[in-house]
């Protein structure tokens, strides 16, 4: 239980006055109404004995008011005090089990599915907040209300009248817990079924274009009935089900009215009960009827809560993998040599087969590096080691001399502007794409990140120039351009080092040109390492690494690696080859 309720515990401890208000102003307002009936069932006796005057009349309405301000009154109080810490309890587990998956590694995320963590923060933590808010109020209103209204209706009524009338009830709960568990499992359905009515939608309007070069409307469309069918089917069921339960429910009430009616009747004609008493008897059966529902409903609440607060456990109880080390070294110090790599060798968790094979590099600061190999040649694992997406042994990789298991990754991080290959941008402004990194950065800086990676003058023809939307309520931007924002945007941070992940892929050579001019010049002092696999974008470059199979299997500078007349020769001689034909081709 202690461990169950880990991470809910402070904020349920921190409220856990006006929560204990709460139920006691809820338990108040469950005995005013219960008094209600008696009232009416002691006018109505007065009534009957002609023993009422006027004035007692207006007695009872002033009763029957202050009862009915007090039900008032004690309903937004137990609500803005249980609702309240409710609500409070899914807002600080929500930004908790944000601020959690936002230290979780890249290794987390490529075993978890995105949309599995994003039911987690709205569902999973919706049903926790509907076990600790509605879920404790039907407990506790339902029991009270059942116990004390029977033992109301034993001795202040009538005790075989109780038995007899109120046998149909408990029939309520029963079918109301058989019927939440199919309406969940129907409901289930429902949501399946339209998110599978989403995704056709979805993709049918992204990939439009497709479907209309391939003349497949038609065929597109019978797909899109078929599974919009199956939507209506699935709404009908449950549709039928709410049809069924609440008349069913109205009829078992109706029973046990009518058994009060015909027994009770017969007890007022024998002069056991006095007709007061019977309106109050039925005024009291027409009361139980929700509590009893509430209880066949409760149990499945208390339960999906419980089964979500496991599952947000699990989250929570995840240590990220990847943390600072306890012993933190200054990462500021200037070093001839900005990186080292010392017989690294790497294989991703849960694997076996090893993806860096004994690599060794050293890189002087100033210098511009560059990595080609093919795909899969472990390009962009070995860009992943240096940022820390993954653990590595220590002693392996060094940053400004320091071991960079024991500096921090957050400051290693932000001394390496990192142009990622997938050039993700956010559905934001271009502007606060590029401010990304610090949101006070000038505007000028970001003017001139924009003009070094050659993207200045197309946001500029865009209308709203770098006020403009990016994604889908606005430009989308081809990829080409997107590697240039991503480009920019990592320079306004001003790096120590520079990555480029195969960022120029998308533009044209001559456009790559003028971008790796311009970079070289920004960069004179600055350290870049380039990874292509195309080798006019790093034929310029200090040093070369060539990359094969988790192997640097060659190293030197352009000319150097010519004469080799190895695998960087062979690549050569077939991107010349290729770029003759394209030449050739486009009437160059
Ligand atoms: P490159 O950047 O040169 O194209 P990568 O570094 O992406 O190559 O990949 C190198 C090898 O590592 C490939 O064989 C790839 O399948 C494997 N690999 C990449 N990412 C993962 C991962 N998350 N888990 C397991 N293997 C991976």
């Amino acid at each position: 239980m202690e461990k169950l309720f880990k991470h809910v515990k402070d904020v349920i401890l921190e409220n856990k006055f006006k929560y204990i208000l709460g139920i006691l102003l809820l338990i108040v307002v469950d005995g005013l109404q219960m008094i209600t009936p008696l009232v009416i069932g002691a006018f109505t006796d007065s009534l009957t004995s002609g023993m009422l005057t006027t004035q007692g009349i207006y007695k009872y309405m002033l009763y029957i008011l202050v009862i009915a301000i007090g039900v008032a009154l004690g309903r937004f109080g137990w609500r803005m005090s249980i609702i309240t810490v409710a609500k409070k309890l899914e807002y600080e587990l929500r930004n908790k089990v944000f601020k959690h998956l936002e230290k979780m590694s890249r290794n987390y995320y490529n075993h978890h599915r995105t949309g599995d963590l994003m039911a987690h923060c709205t569902n999973d933590i919706s049903q926790i907040r509907m076990a600790f808010g509605g879920g404790t109020v039907m407990i506790i209103d339902s029991l009270f209300m059942i116990i004390v209204t029977l033992l109301l209706m034993i001795f202040k009524i009538n005790f075989k009248l109780t038995i007899i009338a109120l046998l149909p009830l408990p029939i309520i709960t029963i079918f109301v817990l058989f019927m939440t568990k199919l309406m969940r499992k129907r409901f289930k359905e429902v949501q399946e079924a339209f998110s599978a009515l989403s995704e056709i939608v979805q993709e049918s309007f992204s990939g439009i274009r497709v479907i209309k070069s391939f003349v497949q409307e038609k065929l597109e469309l019978e797909k899109f009935n078929k599974i919009n069918q199956n939507d209506f089917d699935k709404n009908m069921n449950l549709v039928k089900i709410k049809a069924f339960a609440f008349p069913l429910v109205t009829l078992v009430t109706m029973i046990s009215m009518v058994i009060s009616l015909i027994y009770g009747g017969i007890l007022v004609i024998d002069g056991v009960i006095t007709i007061g008493k019977l309106v109050a008897f039925l005024g009291f059966v027409g009361m139980l009827t929700w509590p009893m529902m509430a209880l066949g409903f409760v149990f499945h609440r208390l339960q999906q809560g419980r089964v979500s607060l496991e599952r947000i456990n699990v989250i929570l109880n995840t240590k990220p993998e990847i943390i600072d080390s306890s012993l933190l070294s200054d990462i500021d110090d200037a070093n001839d040599i900005l990186l080292e790599i010392k017989n690294l060798n790497f294989k991703y968790p849960n694997t076996n087969e090893l993806v860096l094979k004994n690599i060794n590099m050293k890189i002087k600061t100033g210098e511009n590096i560059a990595i080609i190999g093919k795909t899969g040649s472990g390009k962009t694992t070995l860009l992943n080691l240096l940022l820390r997406f993954y653990n590595i042994d220590s002693e392996k990789i060094y940053f400004n001399g320091k071991d960079i298991v024991n500096l921090s990754i957050g400051n290693i991080r932000e001394k390496i502007g990192y142009v990622p290959q997938d050039n993700f941008l956010f559905s934001k402004t271009i502007e606060q794409n590029l401010m990304f990194s610090d949101e006070k950065i000038p505007f000028d800086k970001i003017v001139e990140a924009a003009k070094i990676s050659k993207i200045n003058s197309e946001i500029d023809s865009f209308e709203l120039g770098y006020k403009t939307m990016l994604g889908e309520k606005g430009v989308n931007m081809s990829g080409g351009q997107k590697q240039r924002v991503s480009i920019a945007r990592a320079l306004v941070k001003s790096p120590d080092l520079i990555i480029l992940d195969d960022s120029l892929s998308a533009v044209d050579t001559k456009t790559e040109e003028v971008i790796l001019s311009h970079l070289e010049n920004e960069l004179k002092d600055k350290t870049s390492i380039v990874i292509s696999h195309r080798i006019s974008t790093i034929k310029n470059s200090d040093y070369i690494y060539v990359l094969d199979n988790g192997k640097i299997i060659e190293e030197g500078n352009h000319n150097e690696l010519l004469e080799n007349r190895k695998l960087y020769f062979d690549l050569y001689q077939k991107q010349l080859l290729e770029e003759k034909i394209m030449g050739g081709q486009s009437g160059k």
